[in-house]
């Protein structure tokens, strides 16, 4: 298989996993919302971090992962059997998505950029590309690192790389799954329905449910919640705010009175 070819493999899956995501959100929402003035912005910010990821790593992942040798990386996967790389880099990978984006609450710099993530005021799956540039950026670099430490082979790193992407479509979708298959379901994966709560503009619900692929990591680490929540933002942004691309580009620099 060519490496061009192995290249259409994620926005492949990308595309799938969003076409049967809305269609689920339009046959089996979970709650009514609104996604009119929304979506606009989400997709007005997926468009600045393609062109700052483009910009700030013009190399970009599957080159770098292509490029990397025994003698540069730490662990070098590659040289494993193809189904050890592949397990030890989804579990790494995921474990340390879990702890950034834990950090992303703890911190309060990161904090900042991460709250034009939580001041959506409804959720679904047009959520899960709504972030920051500077998030993007910081998301970048610790990817870069990773990737030079684990050195997975590239099909490896794009199975992961679509396990990513369509987990956090999944898990943002406004999709209704019957509780009896959802309760199992979540003893394995992120549900939309265990996503929820930590969108809730509650801070002891927000500071849960970090996951993004494997529920695991909350429950070894104790941030584990099987609340349920219907309602999304944070108290300290106005929907008109949330709504509008120019005030959630400027979020994390605006002077603020407490923290
Ligand atoms: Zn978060």
């Amino acid at each position: 298989m060519s490496e061009a070819y192995l290249l259409w493999v994620r926005p492949l899956i990308f595309f799938i996993t969003i076409i049967l995501c809305l269609t689920a959100e339009i046959l089996r929402p979970e709650f009514k919302h609104d996604y009119k003035s929304r979506v606009k912005t989400n997709i007005l910010l997926l468009l600045f971090s393609i062109l700052i990821l483009k910009i700030a790593f013009p190399y970009g992942p599957y080159a770098l992962t292509e490029s990397t040798n025994s003698e540069s990386s730490f662990l070098f996967l590659k040289s494993l059997p193809w189904y050890l790389d592949a397990i030890i880099t989804i579990l790494i990978f995921d474990l340390i998505i879990y702890w950034q984006h834990r950090l992303f609450h703890t911190i309060p710099w990161l904090w900042r950029f991460h709250e034009v993530h939580h001041s959506d005021k409804s959720m679904d799956l047009s959520m899960a590309v709504r972030f920051h540039p500077g998030e993007i950026v910081l998301s970048g670099l610790l990817k870069t690192v990773i990737l030079m430490v684990l050195a997975p082979r590239l099909e490896v790193f794009l199975v992961y790389e679509s396990i990513l992407s369509s987990m956090a479509i999944f898990n943002h979708s406004n999709i209704h799954i019957p509780p009896r298959v959802e309760r199992w379901l979540r003893y394995l994966i992120v549900t939309p329905q265990m996503h929820t709560p930590h969108h809730s503009p509650i801070k002891e619900l927000t500071n849960s449910n970090y996951g993004n692929f494997l529920s695991i990591w909350d429950r070894l680490f104790k941030s584990f919640t099987n609340e349920s929540n219907n309602s999304f933002g944070l108290d300290q942004v106005s929907k008109n705010q949330a709504d509008s691309i120019l005030h959630q580009l400027a979020l994390p620099f605006q002077p603020r009175l407490k923290e």
